[in-house]
């Protein structure tokens, strides 16, 4: 893929990373398949229709706190406690004047009463009465019905990506299954002659292949269902023949390697047999070198070899490609932080720079900071990393104490 490469640190040729993404996002359409699953199965799936709540949450009026049930009409008159309500076993009666019902949070507030009494405000005598410490208002320490949720009311939008936060406010609707597209399938394959599977000896020059893991587990946090497709050699009809069964079998095929200066001119011939692939220089580093493109029915992603290129290339094209096809809704970009610098960062000017960071906690408050060693292949910065500093394009070196964006490692792992 020898076309996608070559040039200077300043070749105006090269395409920004925002206008390569955007071209990605156009080009990446939603899968439409659905299925319909258990909650419990739902984890990392995208919700295919909007889910309304059947009921009000909560559906009864319940107490916030431990402490006595009563009506606030009678202010702070002694009140002879007349029976219990606890979470489960509501109190069958009728709360009249004077009276109160021993209540535990999240217990049924019984007829009659409209306000809990917290129990450190009560003062309780032996013989079943308590003196109230203070007037309780109508409604205090009370939960409502439908405060969360009114019966009707939109829970979750169709698109929504199911978190456990989404999990457990669906369970607490009693939804117990629910429509999900289908899961995006999504191939792999590393290409070079060096590469080498774990486990045996290198030889001079060989290397083991550690994008395969690396991209397995970016893959497996989004929930995709994975197809590695292993290694293959740097050699035009074992990678023909391993593209196109990928492309029948996936809706995405991310390779890693092959795409950089020096790989031969027939991968790229190869590439335009079996579909429409751009070979870009993308103004970035790590990773300058990127194929995108449709192979067959699968979108194509052609990563850089070296490791670090490979995750960072990842991160910004490919996992906001794959979320959208998923069924995502917006946003596929992961927010950027603006952070103090603790120290000051060497750039040339020329490439938008994705260094490796770590936060600080300083007394100042939260600092970044580079990791030391910024070069594509070293492995340990990206995992000592636990975000990337962006720096713009046309900027040079940045000063400690100036802002810098940052975007969050931990949110996309
Ligand atoms: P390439 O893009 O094929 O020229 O590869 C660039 C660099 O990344 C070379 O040093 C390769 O040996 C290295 N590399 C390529 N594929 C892998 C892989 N799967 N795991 C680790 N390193 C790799
Ligand atoms: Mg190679």
């Amino acid at each position: 893929m020898a076309h996608c490469c070559g040039g200077n640190e300043h070749d105006s040729l090269a395409k920004s990373v925002a206008d390569a993404r955007d071209a990605i996002l156009a080009a990446s359409l939603p899968v439409r398949g659905t299925e319909n699953v258990h909650l419990g199965q739902a984890l990392g799936r995208v919700l295919a229709t909007d889910l309304h709540a059947p009921a009000n949450v909560p559906a009864w009026s319940n107490s916030a706190m431990d402490g006595y049930a009563l009506r606030s009409m009678d202010g702070d008159a002694v009140r002879r406690v007349i029976g219990r309500s606890f979470a489960g076993h509501p109190f069958k009666g009728h709360v009249g004047a004077d009276e109160c019902v021993r209540i535990m949070t999240g217990a049924v507030v019984p007829e009659g009463a409209d306000a809990v009494l917290v129990q450190e405000e009560a003062e309780v005598h032996a013989d079943q009465k308590i003196i109230p410490q203070t007037v309780s208002k109508a409604g205090a320490n009370i939960r409502q019905p439908g405060e969360d949720l009114q019966a009707g009311a939109l829970a979750l939008e169709a698109g929504t990506w199911l978190r456990p936060a989404q999990i457990g406010l669906l369970a607490n609707l009693g939804i117990a299954e629910l429509a999900v597209y289908r899961r995006l399938r999504v191939a792999f394959i590393s290409t070079g002659d060096e590469l080498r599977p774990l486990g045996g000896a290198l030889a001079p020059g060989q290397i083991y292949d550690s994008n395969r893991y690396a991209l397995h587990g970016m893959l497996e946090r989004l929930d995709c269902e994975i197809l590695d497709l292993g290694r293959i050699a740097d050699d035009p009809e074992s990678i023909e023949a391993a593209l196109h069964s990928a492309a029948d079998m996936a809706d995405v095929v991310i390779t890693t390697g092959g795409v950089s200066v020096g790989d031969a001119d027939y991968i790229a011939a190869l590439l335009g047999r079996l579909g429409t692939i751009n070979f870009w220089k993308i103004n970035m580093k790590p990773g300058r070198p990127l194929a995108f493109g449709q192979l067959g029915n699968a979108t194509f992603f052609g990563l850089p070899g070296n490791p670090v290129s490979a995750m960072v290339t990842f991160y910004q094209f490919a996992r906001p490609s794959i979320l959208k096809r998923m069924g995502k809704a917006a946003p596929w970009i992961p927010p950027l932080l603006q952070l103090p610098l603790a120290e000051d960062l060497r750039k040339k000017p020329g490439r938008t720079d994705f260094q490796r960071g770590r936060l600080l906690q300083t007394p100042a408050g939260l600092q970044v900071a580079g990791i030391g060693q910024q070069a594509s292949h070293i492995m340990s910065g990206m995992a000592h990393a636990d975000c990337l500093i962006i720096l713009a394009a046309e900027a040079e070196h940045a000063k400690a104490g100036s802002l810098v964006d940052v975007q969050m490692l931990e949110g996309l792992v």
